[in-house]
């Protein structure tokens, strides 16, 4: 799962990149209103965090423009204390949640994945699928309740599956959702990956759809 953080605040947005990142997130930080338009309208994110006072374009002009652009990603805005202007006008602007400053970092995360979740269109917070689970709050996986250990890329690959689950994964969507902007991508790796996943957690778990990419699907009884 990717996100966007749009925060011109260096600490503040340096500090949620890297909770982000160690809650298992590929992140991109845009510091301004323009990149952040901008990003979120060239790239692929499960989920966008998005401060309303920005330098260059303000939040809420950004949100309305992607919202008209036909950018259907949830996004959470960060809003002034107390400013229930601010919470009104991003819910009208098209933002699917809000946080006032200053908020725990650990509120933040569970809102995202909350977001991210229903986006998916996933009601509980673990994921399933035959004995595989996956439990987003704590980054844990199962296998017929046995923990098994995956690597960061391991965990975002399968985690994108999960939130997937039935639907065909074309490796080029798994690329876009499971790096961030700055990483040296290599679709090869994606093999590499589902490779390893394979033999964690058995050779069925993952389909592969030749020519198409990859699914994730209940065994069929
Ligand atoms: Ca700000």
């Amino acid at each position: 799962m990717r996100v966007l953080i749009v925060e011109d605040e260096p600490n503040l947005g340096r500090q949620l990149r890297s909770t982000l990142e160690g809650a298992g997130y590929a992140v991109d930080l845009a510091t301004d209103g323009e990149d952040g338009h901008y990003l979120g309208t060239t790239e692929s994110y499960d989920a966008v965090v998005l401060d309303l006072g920005l330098p260059e374009v303000d939040g809420l002009t950004v949100l309305d423009r992607w919202r008209k652009e036909g950018r259907k990603m949830p996004v959470l805005v960060l809003t002034a204390r107390d400013s229930w202007s601010d919470k009104v006008a991003g819910l009208d602007a098209g933002a699917d949640d809000y946080l006032a400053k200053p908020f725990q970092t650990e509120e933040l995360i569970a809102r995202l994945r909350a977001l991210i979740r229903r986006s998916s269109g996933n009601a509980s917070s673990e994921l399933i699928a035959g004995d595989i689970r996956l439990d987003t709050r704590s980054g844990k996986v199962t296998k017929d309740g046995e923990p098994v250990k995956l690597t960061a890329q391991e965990y975002k690959l399968l985690s994108y599956l999960l939130h997937h689950k039935g639907k065909v994964v074309s490796r080029t969507e798994l690329i876009e959702h499971i790096y961030d902007q700055d990483f040296d991508r290599d679709s090869n790796t994606i093999e590499v990956f589902v490779t390893r996943i394979r033999k964690k957690l058995g050779p069925d778990v993952i389909t592969t759809i030749r020519g198409l990419g990859y699914s994730l699907e209940e065994p069929a009884a």
